[in-house]
């Protein structure tokens, strides 16, 4: 019997309490506002799910389906069969803890006001640093403005996300699946895998969009010219490009787009169309109409591998990377002169 067969999923019943996702093993499930998903490929029918929902919205489809695994790891004796039997609180305890940012739930609400705030803060930054009163600045004092307005502006945004995970009482870290670093290493190494891939893949096709845009002529301006406008082609300005492109940059717009934004659109809407809007609203965040096919192809990506690993970290380290390849060019074509 397949494990499909061995659970029936009445999503109207559930009344999210999050506690099947507590604990399951295998992380197989999802649970949204209309919907629970099983991962039928990891699912291996154990049956701990069913065990604890208690609103009967997963439910057993036969008491030979659990496996031995499932009996001793939710407690049951051999003769509970049928989803009847409740997990011991020993057994359930760790895991819940762990698994904290599965019941955090990021409203649609939640979401736009995040976004809301983010392009708001991205569309002033822009402005400051385009402004005549910057560019008359002196390198020496540039470099520190330019540091002030960006610290300024990544605050904004890390301020009331951690402000909308405390009021509800939960706990940021947890809330967006940073808090899961010590995962076997099978699934760090298939993290590792899937980050590679991601990297390889999204950089491939920019690449061929790149080379096929400038044969037809369509590339609207010189490469070097996104980065080395805000940031200046001085040591100062470049690494100052390096600090916030490759690594503030990628972990708060993995907070912004991967974490609110997504899992907020896909309780509502679910996985596929919640990675395709969160993808082009990412695109749309870079401000370029020749930018807008590769960005909403790294966001696809971005969003299926924050889905996929239940955490940010693979996102964060995949966007990072691909920023990383961009700065280096730049850098390159600056000292190359
Ligand atoms: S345990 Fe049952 S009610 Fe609770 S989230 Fe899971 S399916 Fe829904
Ligand atoms: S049957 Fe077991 S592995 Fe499958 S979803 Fe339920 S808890 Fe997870």
């Amino acid at each position: 019997m397949s494990a499909q067969a061995r659970l029936l999923l009445t999503p109207r019943l559930c009344d999210r309490c999050g506690k099947c996702l507590s604990v399951c093993p295998l992380n197989a499930l999802r649970v949204g506002r209309a919907y629970i998903m099983v991962d039928w490929v990891r699912c291996d029918g154990c049956n701990q799910c069913v065990a604890v929902c208690e609103a009967g919205a997963i439910k057993s489809l036969g008491a030979a389906s659990q496996t031995p695994r499932a009996r001793s790891a939710a407690g049951l004796s051999a003769g509970t069969g049928g989803g009847k039997a409740v997990a011991s609180a020993k057994s359930t305890k760790p895991v819940k803890r762990k698994r904290e940012h599965e019941r955090f739930e990021w409203s649609l609400l939640e979401a736009a006001a995040t976004l809301s705030v983010t392009f708001s803060a991205f569309m002033a930054k822009e402005a400051l640093i385009a402004s005549a009163a910057m560019q008359a600045m002196p390198t020496e004092v540039l470099v520190p403005v330019r540091i002030a307005v960006l610290t300024v502006y990544y605050a904004l945004q890390i301020a009331l996300l951690w402000w909308l995970v405390r009021r509800r009482g939960g706990s940021f870290a947890e809330s967006f699946g940073l808090g899961r670093l010590n995962t076997p290493l099978a699934e760090k190494l298939r993290s590792i895998g899937l980050v590679i891939a991601g990297l390889l893949g999204t950089r491939v096709i920019a690449t061929v969009y790149g080379l096929v845009t400038r044969e037809l002529g369509l590339t609207p301006q010189a490469g070097t010219d996104t980065v080395t406008r805000v940031f200046g082609t001085a040591p100062g300005g470049l690494l100052l490009a390096v600090v916030m492109l490759v690594f503030i940059g990628p972990f708060v717009e993995e907070l912004v787009f991967r974490g609110a934004l997504l899992r907020g659109l896909e309780a509502r809407l679910g996985m596929w169309p919640a990675i395709v809007i969160q993808a082009v609203l990412f695109a749309a965040f870079h401000r370029s109409w020749w930018l807008l096919l590769p960005m909403t192809v790294l966001g696809i990506a971005l969003g299926w591998l924050a889905h996929e690993r239940r955490s940010l970290w693979p996102a964060i380290v995949l966007h990072g990377l691909y920023n990383a390849l961009s700065v280096a060019a730049v850098v390159w074509v600056v000292m190359a002169g």
